[in-house]
């Protein structure tokens, strides 16, 4: 029976996954491999909080491949090495995978595959987690896009109609004499347990992330526009690790809420479909941007924001903000969510990054890199972008004076309050008025509630008003001489 390697990254899963089903197509014995090596993915290797996803994930993969006769072979890089030596060890002359998008990835795998190809072994590249891939877009002037409602429409227009793939039912057993490492021996886990958070939040591998799309199809989607901005509630998806690791392709996503909200046809459905779709279509954006501008993921877009005067004196403000200790209560609340669980809410990721890159001037790039090191959804082609947006360097970016007020937000997004005092137990006892601004509570009434605004919970680290005139000022004057 002919041997082929169906080489899992990020596509852990096995619906849907058009690489698995091309390889079981053939009707050859499919042997599955992970392999880790993280130093082809510099300088972007994975971080701490997307290892610990990805160890559940991989366990969860390979109780499904065993369930279906088979299992997950779980190797060490460099990737061309490893993918030789098992070729021979099991006779093997191709190997499917799913494509990546990322810059170094991206070069790992055409030089790879031009090297295996001399040894007579093919790689075939499949698409497992776009719905459009990027070259295949460009404006009428032949270019890239650069504004995402024309890319958007574009997207519509070239709307597929391809339908997700189906399972394996059955695989053959992995022949024996093919060696495994064990998933502990990929180190993926913290060392000192700063994971229980994470634990409490999340479950990893594709039967979760099917049940978390089917309880958001029947309990939020009709809600999704008006709910996805209020970090109070559970009015987002929470699919973006499922769609980072591939637990999940945007097709299945896609289809499986067009299919709840035809069923059941209510025009509430139908516009939370919408409306969800469009954020995908945000992250097809992203990538987009990535694989036509790979730069941007250390660099600004928008050339006149290169070599901008960042702030290098702002140690104790970066410290502030990564622990939540800034003094104003949306931006520490956002930031102990994402330290506890490894997730931030949209709304509150644009108030925190507004708040260090304008009112901090603190370098984007240094919060896309705490951001990378904590989100359990930590994706470079939406993190940069993202970044890059709030900051207004970037792809359709917000215009650069667009500075969010952390006191307004969370007046207008958190009126109740609920999700301060979930993130922030020590103001819990403030009522409204002051919760949103604590330094303004009256002494009489930190007194009577035993609480001291600057001891149990810091007093603001900066002025917001002369932060955002100083912003504005340098902002201005770099577009003024770029236009010059
Ligand atoms: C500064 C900053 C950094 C970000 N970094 C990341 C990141 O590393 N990884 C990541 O997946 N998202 C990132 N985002 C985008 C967005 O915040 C998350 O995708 C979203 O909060 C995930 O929650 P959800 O799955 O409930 O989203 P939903 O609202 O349910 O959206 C469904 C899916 O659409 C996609 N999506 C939604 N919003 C965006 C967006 N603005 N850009 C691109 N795709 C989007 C995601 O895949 C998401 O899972 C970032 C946003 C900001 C402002």
């Amino acid at each position: 029976m002919e041997t082929v390697i169906v080489w899992f990254r990020n596509d852990l899963r096995l619906a849907d996954n058009p690489a698995l089903h091309a390889a079981v197509a053939g009707g050859a014995r499919v042997v599955p491999v992970y392999i880790h090596a993280p130093e082809e993915a510099a300088p972007w290797p994975a971080g701490a909080a997307s290892r610990w996803w990805l160890h559940h994930s991989l366990a969860s993969l390979n109780a499904s491949l065993q369930t279906l006769g088979g299992g997950l072979i779980l190797r060490r890089g460099p990737s061309v090495d490893t993918l030789r030596e098992l070729a021979a060890a099991c006779g093997a002359r191709q190997i499917y995978c799913n494509r990546c998008y990322e810059p170094a990835l991206r070069s790992r795998d055409q030089a790879l595959q031009s090297a295996l190809a001399d040894e007579g072994i093919e790689c075939l590249f499949s698409n497992g987690s776009l719905l459009h891939e990027p070259w295949k877009l460009k404006t009428k002037s032949g270019n890239p896009y650069r504004v995402f409602t024309p890319f958007w429409r574009a997207c519509q227009q070239q709307r597929t109609g391809a339908m997700p793939v189906p399972a394996p039912e059955t695989l053959a057993p992995l022949p024996p004499a093919l060696v495994s490492l064990s998933l502990a021996e990929l180190d993926l886990l913290p060392s000192i347990a700063w994971d229980p958070g994470l634990h409490e939040t999340w479950r990893a591998g594709e039967a979760a992330a099917q049940a978390r799309l089917r309880a958001f199809a029947e309990t939020t989607l009709a809600h999704y526009p008006e709910w996805r901005d209020l970090p109070d509630k559970t009015g987002s998806s929470r699919l973006s690790p499922h769609l980072h690791f591939g637990e999940l392709s945007p097709r299945q996503a896609a289809l499986t809420l067009q299919q709840h909200a035809q069923a059941e046809p209510a025009p509430n459905l139908i516009r939370g479909t919408e409306a969800l779709v469009r954020e995908l279509g945000w992250r097809e954006f992203a990538y987009h941007v990535l694989y036509h501008y790979p730069h941007t993921t250390d660099e600004p877009l928008d050339a006149r924001f290169a070599k901008f005067p960042w702030r290098e004196d702002a140690d104790s403000w970066r410290r502030a903000w990564r622990r939540g200790r800034t003094g104003y209560p949306i931006v520490d609340a956002g930031m102990r969510e994402l330290w506890h669980t490894g997730w931030m809410h949209n709304r509150v990721r644009m108030i925190v990054a507004s708040f260090l890159t304008k009112n901090c001037r603190i370098a984007w790039q240094q919060g896309a890199r705490w951001f990378w090191d904590t989100l359990v959804d930590a994706d470079l082609a939406n993190n940069s972008l993202n970044w890059q947006w709030v900051t207004g360097c970037g792809a359709d970016a917000a215009p650069y004076f667009r500075i969010f007020n952390p006191v307004t937000q969370s007046r207008k997004f958190d009126p109740q309050g609920g999700y301060l005092r979930r993130w922030l137990p020590e103001l819990a006892p403030l009522p409204a008025p002051w919760l949103h601004e604590p330094w303004t509570t009256p002494p009489a009434v930190q007194r009577a509630l035993g609480l001291e605004i600057g001891v149990d919970y810091p007093l603001p680290i900066l002025d917001l008003k002369q932060t955002r005139e100083q912003a504005l000022a340098v902002f201005r004057s770099r577009v003024r001489r770029a236009g010059s």
